[in-house]
């Protein structure tokens, strides 16, 4: 299980790149090429499409997901390939490709345009490949493309570590893989004994293997692992290369740690979804599913985004940090793959430029002297995520003259988050339902029954619960620790402000450019505080903080009539280690029973997965940040209901896991006992 749980945080080493005199790309660490400078599109459809016999593997599978493994992504040549191919192949059908990759050394931005020039037969699919491709950053990057039927996970990873986190989670899911590192004399670790056994274990049966390669200790690994493996003939000069399919039973892997978190190994019903509650959390889930064909009927009990995702601005945080921790990767990661989502949802025209939200850069202010300092020199090879500037420079970016210097993430913005969950359900899956009341939840013959309260009823096999802080109030959930933090904004008129904002603004608190004429001045922070009446004093504060954070407004600030302003008062809902609660229900009387031992020994493995509500799912806690966690939270529970590989690795997903917390209590008890 990859842990990266205080190790101090630097992006991931790029590829260190020289051209060749026919204009190819060649690693100066491995001193390899990334593909034959003869014909590199006939060689990668040669050695992989054709070795793995993708294109008649399409033919036949006519719907579901068709999952591809690749170790080694470099110029992305062969998803560009998989993907052309899935497009002529897969046309019309209900298919979905899943391409999951590992890359130890991601190419550069400027080196891989330059790279996929040479391939004007895929100019349209490299060009969309180029707009998601992830930052150097550590860990993994989901991009979604034509419509979210082709999924790509990109893992800047080390190979071995990405392979056996894909095991650990106990889905053997992949159909082919590729094996595409550079050539095993001058990388030993990609053709390393103990990747075939993970690949093996991340495998269906009956998946297919093949590479360029026809070393004998790789064909030996492959084969103890389980694979029936033989030479056909290489490509070009290549005299020889291998290809394999998965013939033998898998030896799983020794669990390292209790797997609690594994399902069993029931395969779920997904014909249909329950969500429950219309605000971020909910919507996006609704789309995570319709985006896989699967109906939604999203239950909301007043009207949509009338909670929490009420407010009319809002800002699309991270949360960086010197050291890496479950909560600074999510922020990190939940935060790149909401941007691209967002970017994808102004691009279509789904979210309108200005007036549902602007990617128009943010302005993090350092609350204290120096909050930036230890993550600065790392940040310097990350421009794309966040750079420190002065008070100066921020002046010029944001259109007035903040107290401090601070962080720059020039991808980040406002949005309507009302305007996000209307835009995110707009798909002919997803059917809503709203004034439904207090919703019950029973289940009845195998399946869920969520009744509203006037007495209509919907059935499905998954639910999924993002109620916010009202989740616990289904009885399936009253063991949640939810807390609830009361906020308060204010709506300012652009008027009263000598300057214009151009970028969002965080401080203590934050401010949005003005969205028809008004900004939302944000936010007060009261936990355990119910009342969600608006408050002239929490104006003030919110006024107050402004001012002490751009003091040439003081004046004008101190002038507004607070008695005539507007706002609105929620609550937030967050949880004890202020991570989100996204995954599977558990059954808390049956873990208590199941993993009582952890009491005596913490790191004692119990090997048993974790009895679940059967197709029961929360979606929640999304505390101060929901516009940058949800869409990930979503595509996780997602993925988890359909059996299919995460998109964040194991450690997170069970940092995230509502389990979490019934295991950390038999931990304490025992400790306390
Ligand atoms: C003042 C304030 C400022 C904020 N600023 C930002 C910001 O700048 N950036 C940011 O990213 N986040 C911000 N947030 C946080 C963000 O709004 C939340 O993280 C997000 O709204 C959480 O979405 P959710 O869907 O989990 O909850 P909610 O939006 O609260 O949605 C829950 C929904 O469930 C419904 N529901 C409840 N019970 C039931 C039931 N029994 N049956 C059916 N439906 C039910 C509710 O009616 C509601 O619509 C702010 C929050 C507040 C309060």
């Amino acid at each position: 299980m990859i842990n990266r749980d205080n190790r101090l945080w630097a992006p991931c080493e790029e590829a260190d790149i020289e051209w060749t005199a026919a204009g190819a790309p060649r690693s100066r660490m491995y001193g390899d090429i990334y593909y034959s400078t003869e014909d590199g599109l006939a060689e990668s459809r040669y050695v992989f499409l054709e070795g793995n016999r993708i294109a008649e593997r399409l033919d036949l599978q006519r719907s579901a997901v068709f999952r591809v493994g690749e170790l080694g992504f470099g110029s992305g040549l062969n998803f560009l390939l998989t993907w052309l191919l899935f497009r002529e192949r897969a046309a019309g059908t209900g298919m979905r490709l899943h391409y999951w990759s590992c890359e130890r050394h991601p190419l550069g931005c400027s080196d891989l345009r330059k790279a996929l020039a040479a391939w004007p037969e895929l100019a349209d699919l490299a060009t969309q490949l180029m707009a998601l491709y992830p930052l150097p950053v550590p860990g993994q990057h989901r991009c979604l493309f034509d419509g979210g039927r082709v999924t790509l996970d990109l893992c800047w990873e080390d190979a071995g570590d990405a392979l056996a986190d894909l095991a650990g989670s106990g889905l053997g899911a992949m159909d082919a893989w590729y094996l595409d590192g550079f050539a095993p004399s001058g990388n030993a670790r990609m053709w390393d004994a103990e990747l075939w056994q993970s690949l093996s274990c991340a495998s269906r049966p009956g998946a297919t293997v093949s590479t360029f390669t026809a070393a004998g200790d790789v064909r030996r690994g492959l084969e103890a692992a389980g694979f029936a493996m033989h030479k056909r003939r290489g490509f070009g000069r290549k005299r020889e290369s291998l290809q394999g399919t998965l013939v033998s039973a898998v030896t799983p892997i020794a669990d390292t740690v209790t797997p609690w978190d594994r399902y069993g190994p029931r395969v779920p019903d997904t014909s249909s979804v329950i969500v429950i509650g219309g605000g971020l959390a909910g919507c996006m889930t609704a789309a995570a599913f319709a985006r896989r064909d699967i109906p939604v009927t999203l239950m909301e009990r007043d009207t949509l985004a009338c909670r929490g995702s009420g407010n009319p601005q809002g800002v699309i945080y991270t949360r960086l940090s010197h050291r890496h921790s479950a909560l600074t990767d999510l922020s990190v990661l939940s935060y790149l793959y909401a941007l691209r989502l967002y970017a994808g949802m102004f691009d279509e025209g789904s979210l309108r430029q200005g007036h549902d939200g602007d990617l128009c850069g943010c302005f993090q202010m350092e609350t204290e002297r120096g909050q930036f300092t230890r993550i600065q020199a790392a940040l310097r090879e990350v421009p794309g995520l966040a750079g420190i500037i002065s008070a100066e420079s921020a002046a010029e970016r944001c259109g007035f003259s903040p107290a401090r210097g601070g962080l720059w993430l020039p991808a980040s913005g406002w949005l309507d988050p009302r305007a996000v969950c209307a835009a995110a359900i707009q798909h002919e899956r997803i059917s809503l339902v709203d004034a439904c009341g207090g919703i019950s939840l029973e289940r009845r013959d195998g399946h869920w029954v969520a009744s509203s309260a006037h007495g209509n009823s919907h059935r499905a096999a998954i639910v999924v619960i993002a109620a916010g802080v009202q989740s616990n109030a289904f009885p399936q959930l009253d063991w949640l620790p939810l807390r609830s933090v009361r906020g308060q904004t204010s709506t300012l008129p652009a008027s009263c402000l000598p300057e214009t904002p151009r970028a969002a603004f965080c401080h203590s608190g934050y401010l949005a450019p003005a969205r028809s004429g008004e900004h939302c001045l944000g936010a007060t922070f009261d936990p355990g505080d119910p009342d969600v009446s608006l408050r002239r004093d929490d104006h003030r504060y919110n006024l107050n903080r402004l001012a002490e954070a751009v003091p040439d407004w003081e004046q004008a600030l101190g002038a507004v009539d607070i008695a005539a302003l507007e706002g609105r008062a929620e609550l937030r809902c967050a949880s004890p280690d202020y991570l989100p609660m996204v995954g599977a229900v558990p059954d808390p009387k049956d873990w208590v029973q199941r993993y009582a031992a952890l009491a005596e020994n913490a790191r004692r493995v119990i090997p048993q997965t974790g009895n679940y509500h059967p197709g029961l799912f929360v979606n929640t806690a999304h505390g101060s940040r929901g516009l940058t966690t949800t869409p990930l939270a979503a595509e996780l529970i997602a993925s988890q209901a359909c059996r299919e590989p995460a998109p964040v690795n194991r450690q997170l997903s069970r940092a995230l896991a509502p389990g979490r917390f019934i295991i950390r209590d038999i931990i304490r008890q025992g400790r306390q006992s």
